[in-house]
């Protein structure tokens, strides 16, 4: 089974971390650069994206993460994971010098759903990953507003707000999968990990 990263500076880093090894994954928690060392993928967790990106940026964790984006390493980010994940968002809901690691040709708003009192469960249909609708649950969650060409749309809402994205080997969610006894996203990313180290990386 492969060893996968769970960024753990803020937010829900442990609940991915169970669901991971629930599953049989080996889950390491990542906060120096040299966690990384063996890792074959990443999860960058739900939080607050604009301090997991203040923190990334110093712990040095930026390049790695980059480089591990770019040695086509699978990258899945939920929530505030995919507001990092993103090459822009909404400038009217961007913080101010929000740092993000633009490796999605996505642009993101965020809080699109209104305050946490405004969070929500909703079973959501999402044929590339499972033939039966999963629940999920958004807390003060982003969506996809824009999305670039090479980008597949995973999941939407019933009014068709985007709210799952893949570009290769990046993934991106706006809910909390790990928040629910559900384990089927974690088993398609542990598949996904799995058969992106048995292809070789494109040459340069
Ligand atoms: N609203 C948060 C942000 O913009 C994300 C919320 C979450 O990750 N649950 O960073």
């Amino acid at each position: 089974m492969p060893k996968i990263g769970v960024l753990a500076l803020q937010g829900a880093f442990i609940e991915h971390v169970h669901r991971l090894r629930e599953i049989g994954a080996e889950a390491v928690e990542i906060r120096l650069p040299e966690d990384l060392d063996g890792v074959e993928a990443l999860i960058i967790p739900g939080g607050e994206s604009t301090t997991i990106g203040r923190l990334i940026d110093w712990y040095e964790l930026r390049e790695p993460i980059t480089q591990m984006a770019a040695d086509c390493k699978p990258v899945w980010g939920t929530c505030a994971g995919m507001i990092l994940l993103a090459t822009d968002v909404d400038q009217t809901t961007r913080a101010q010098h929000q740092p993000l690691l633009e490796l999605m040709d996505i642009t993101v708003k965020r809080n699109a759903f209104g305050t946490q009192l405004d969070s929500f469960e909703a079973d959501l249909e999402m044929p590339a990953i499972s033939d039966e609708p999963m629940p999920t649950v958004f807390i003060r969650a982003p969506i996809v507003s824009r999305t670039g060409p090479d980008v597949e749309v995973l999941g939407t809402l019933s009014d068709g707000k985007i709210i799952a994205v893949r570009q290769n080997n990046l993934v991106a969610t706006a809910f909390h999968p790990e928040l629910t006894g559900d384990r089927r996203l974690h088993s398609w990313f542990v598949d996904l990990v799995v058969s992106s180290a048995r292809e070789p990386a494109p040459a340069e």
